[in-house]
Order: C-alpha cells, then sequence, then structure tokens
C-alpha cells in the first residue's frame, strides 16, 4: 500500500518511503505540563495518532516519541517573560515535579479516553539535559553560538538555509523587525540556547553548565531527544501549525548545524481547532490556553458528551484544514456515535464475518491519500447501510476500520445485557464519593460509568446515568 503525505518542507504530497524499510521513526512535539490540555492541543494529537495508525495499517513498524515539555517554555517566543512551569508551581504553591506530574498524568487520562495510544518513548526535557548541553557544545565549536548577559544565542545568520521550513522572508524580517528583541541579539530570528539564571534570584529549576548556571532554551530539547532516541536522520516529524515558523525553524537549525547535513524528511502539521467569529466580519480565534473559550475533556464530559464524539469530530475534517468548534456540531457527533453503538450491538449478534476487501480498499486508500478521513469515514458509514453485506460481514468490515477511526468499535461489542444494574451500582457509589467530597472517586467512577456506554446528568433529584443513544445523526 503506497501511502502519500503532505510534506511542510516541500508543500507537497508525496509517496511516502521511509529511510529504513518497513521501519518508521516518528517524533511529536509534546505537551508542556503546566496547565491542562485544551481540546485543541487534543486536535493535534489524534491527528498524530491517526497518522500512526495508518502508516501501521499500511505495514509499517513506528517507533514513535514524544516529549514533555517541563523546563523552559517561556511566556513570550522572543526569550524574555517567565517560565510556564515555575509561573503555573508559584501560581499553585506546588513544586514543580508536582505541576509536572499532576498535568502530564491528565494529559495522559486525556489521551486514554481519546484512544490516542501513547508513544512508545516519553522523553522529559528535565531528565535530557546532559544531551542539551553537549548539542549546545558541538554547535559552540562549530562557530553557531555567542553569548549575552542573560544567555547563550544561537547565531542565525550563519546558517545559509535558516528558515527554509518556514520560507521566511529573512531580509525582510531583518528590516521590519518588530518581534520584542533581547538586547544585543544580532538577529531577531537568533534564539536561546542556554539561558542564564538571575543574578539576584535562585530558580526552582537550574543546572550547571559549561556556560554558567541556567536552563535550556525551549527548542533545544526536541533537538537533543529526538537525535537519542531515533538518530542523526528520521523519517517524520509533527506539531501543531503554529510551531512551523519558530519551534521547528528552530529545532533545524540546531540540528543541521550541530551535524552539518539534513535531518527529518517528512515534516507533518496539524491544523487549528478554532473558534466561531464573533459578528459578519468578525474572524475565527485559535482556541488557546491563555483564551476565554478553552474547552476540556473534562468540560465535554460535564455535558454529558462520550469524548470519542471529539475524535469523531475531529475525524469530519482533514487535518490541514482548520475546525470550528461549536458545542452544537459536537452535539452532532455525540448523536451520531450513539447511533453507531446501537447498531454495532445489533450487527455484531450475528456472529462472526470478515471485512469486505473492496470497503476496506476504499477506505485504505481515502487514508493513504494524505490522511483524507472525512471520505474514509464516508465509507466506514456506508458499510453500516451495505445490503450487499451479510450483517456478520459488515461488523467485521467496521471492525478492521476501527483500527485506525479508533472509535472502540471492538468495545461496543463487549457491552453486556447486565449493564443497567451495574450502572446503578456505579451511580449510587459515586454519589457516595461526592457526599464525602472525594472527587477524584467521583470522576473515576463516572470515567467507568462513561466507558460502559452511559452519561451522567446531574439532576436535582441527584445524579442520573442515560445510555448514549440520541436520534439525529452527523454522520
Ligand atoms: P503546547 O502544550 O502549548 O506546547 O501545545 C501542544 C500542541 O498543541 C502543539 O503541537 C501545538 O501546535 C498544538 N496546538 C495548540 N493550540 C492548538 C489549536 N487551537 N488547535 C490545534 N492544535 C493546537
Ligand atoms: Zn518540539
Amino acid at each position: 500500500m503506497v501511502v502519500r503525505l503532505h510534506n511542510t518542507m516541500t508543500r507537497s504530497i508525496d509517496e511516502f518511503e521511509p529511510i529504513d524499510r518497513g521501519k518508521v521513526g516518528l517524533y511529536t512535539c509534546g505537551p508542556t505540563v503546566y496547565q491542562y490540555a485544551h481540546i485543541g492541543n487534543l486536535r493535534t494529537y489524534v491527528f498524530e495518532d491517526v497518522l500512526k495508525r495508518v502508516l501501521e495499517e499500511a505495514g509499517f513498524e513506528v517507533r514513535h516519541v514524544m516529549n514533555v515539555t517541563d523546563v523552559g517554555h517561556l511566556v513570550s517566543d522572543a526569550d524574555t517573560g517567565d517560565d510556564k512551569m515555575e509561573k503555573s508551581a508559584a501560581k499553585q504553591g506546588k513544586t514543580i515535579r508536582e505541576i509536572a506530574d499532576f498535568y502530564w498524568e491528565a494529559f495522559r487520562k486525556d489521551m486514554r479516553l481519546l484512544n490516542v495510544r501513547e508513544p512508545d518513548v516519553w522523553c522529559k526535557a528535565t531528565d535530557h539535559i546532559a544531551e542539551q548541553i553537549e548539542l549546545i557544545r558541538r554547535l559552540e565549536e562549530r562557530g553557531f553560538t555567542y553569548r549575552l548577559d542573560d544567555g547563550l544565542y544561537f547565531d542565525t545568520l550563519k546558517l545559509k538555509d535558516y528558515g527554509k521550513l518556514a520560507r521566511l522572508d529573512r531580509d525582510g524580517l531583518l528590516a521590519g523587525a518588530r518581534i520584542e528583541m533581547v538586547e544585543g541579539k544580532k538577529s531577531p530570528t537568533d534564539f536561546a540556547l542556554w539561558k542564564f539564571s538571575p543574578k539576584d534570584k535562585q530558580r526552582l529549576m537550574e543546572w550547571e553548565s559549561p556556560w554558567g548556571t541556567g536552563f535550556p532554551g525551549w527548542h533545544l530539547e526536541c533537538s537533543a531527544m529526538s537525535l537519542r532516541y531515533l538518530g542523526e536522520r528520521f523519517d517524520i516529524h509533527c506539531g501543531g501549525v503554529d510551531h512551523i515558523a519558530i519551534h521547528h525553524t528552530n529545532e533545524i537549525a540546531q540540528v543541521e548545524a550541530a551535524y552539518g547535513h539534513d535531518w527529518v524528511r517528512w515534516w507533518m502539521h496539524g491544523e487549528f481547532l478554532v473558534l466561531p467569529a464573533k459578528g459578519e466580519e468578525g474572524e475565527t480565534t485559535k482556541m488557546a490556553k491563555s483564551g476565554e473559550n478553552f474547552v476540556t475533556i473534562s468540560s465535554v464530559i460535564d455535558r454529558g458528551i462520550d469524548p470519542l464524539a471529539y475524535r469523531l469530530f475531529c475525524l469530519n475534517a482533514h487535518y490541514r484544514a482548520p475546525l470550528t468548534f461549536t458545542w452544537e456540531s459536537l452535539g452532532g457527533c455525540a448523536n451520531a456515535l450513539g447511533r453507531l453503538r446501537n447498531r454495532v450491538g445489533e450487527l455484531r449478534k450475528k456472529g462472526a464475518g470478515s471485512p469486505s476487501e473492496k470497503h476496506r480498499s476504499d477506505f485504505l486508500e481515502a487514508c493513504a491519500d494524505d490522511l483524507n478521513m472525512p471520505r474514509a469515514l464516508a465509507v466506514f458509514w456506508g458499510v453500516l447501510r451495505e445490503e450487499a453485506l451479510s450483517v456478520a460481514d459488515r461488523y467485521a468490515t467496521l471492525l478492521a476500520m476501527d483500527r485506525v477511526l479508533g472509535l472502540g468499535v471492538e468495545s461496543m461489542e463487549e457491552e453486556k445485557a447486565s449493564l443497567d444494574a451495574e450502572a446503578e451500582d456505579l451511580v449510587r457509589r459515586r454519589d457516595e464519593a461526592r457526599k464525602r467530597r472525594d472527587f477524584a472517586e467521583a470522576d473515576r467512577l463516572r470515567d467507568e460509568l462513561l466507558a460502559r456506554g452511559y452519561v451522567l446528568e446531574d439532576t436535582p433529584g441527584g445524579t442520573r446515568a442515560r445510555r448514549k443513544e440520541r436520534e439525529i445523526d452527523c454522520g
């Protein structure tokens, strides 16, 4: 099966071929663990999960590495401002480790709720300081660094093709730069490799280095850790589109300057989840952690919506197109998912069948066409109604497609008739947990109910569970 993927570097859709036959090295930029992820962030992780599943379906063995940023990501992209982790720790009166562990765990839970599979390697920036220092040392040896009062900087003017991913017009940038500048930077595009701790104050996290006590610049960790876990060259690097101009551009600069050769073959970027424009003249806005309409998976669950409805919502759009979020459209997907559950429940009763090759190949062809998931989903919905296939074969076909879609068709199969009594028991235990203010246990029980196909509604008379089987379709 030939997989064709868009490459941001070439701006074209090309036949994917890995460096090593049959194997794919995949690096995806991970979360900065100072706050809950919003569903916009999660759209990017759903896209990457689908990419990985499609590659596996095409027969590749994927080695997936994802970082956890727990130091160095500053509030501003211009190498100024607070460290997001230190700021969050100070605000919440916790240690950095407590903050990092808490939000990383919350992130992994969001991933589980969305059927986003974990990477093969998780790597934390603070566990790889030595690798980051080593990379700076190489850059220093090759003459790509200079020192200012507040840190050691990368000299972007020294790298001939700096900015090639974003196709930055460097002359234009230099002439008209309005970017907030650290004093002394030779070029507005230069960025910090190592920041020094302030002279008058101790940071919560700092390390010794050949250049002085301090901490690594944010772009460094992804370069250093992907070198360690995927080698000097690898196949695919992903992230959201906001990473093209700065973060990924600087990752490339660091590695290609240090090693003197091309680095990643395929750059893939997911478009934003956006909020609807206000008024006719208005523009859509990106969902952002600092924005007012910040939606998390918990707030989706609190509205009685299954998180997998959000996965379906993401699959309804191409990953390179912006996707506008509204509760109404998410509700439509919740309905579609409910209907799917009921239909699958009926189909699976008819015993074992085998997948229809024709439908499977139409489905995979859409997936392999730069992850055209809207088209793949249309094939999937078509199978539900396909009279030419036996009921058992329809079920087997849906199950095969779900290896890519990740909507949980297999666990829909496992729903038991006795669930109603079990659900009642879970609701009762959740009410008790809430009464004794054990909210962690109450949340856990809520998730368990959800996993069994129930939604919860808090009513004046107490919590009620209801099966997710609303009648409207958005499929
Ligand atoms: P962060 O935790 O802020 O480093 O972001 C994690 C990932 O989410 C990155 O790959 C970002 O590019 C991506 N991202 C941030 N905002 C959005 C959004 N509104 N829609 C889609 N992806 C986003
Ligand atoms: Zn990164």
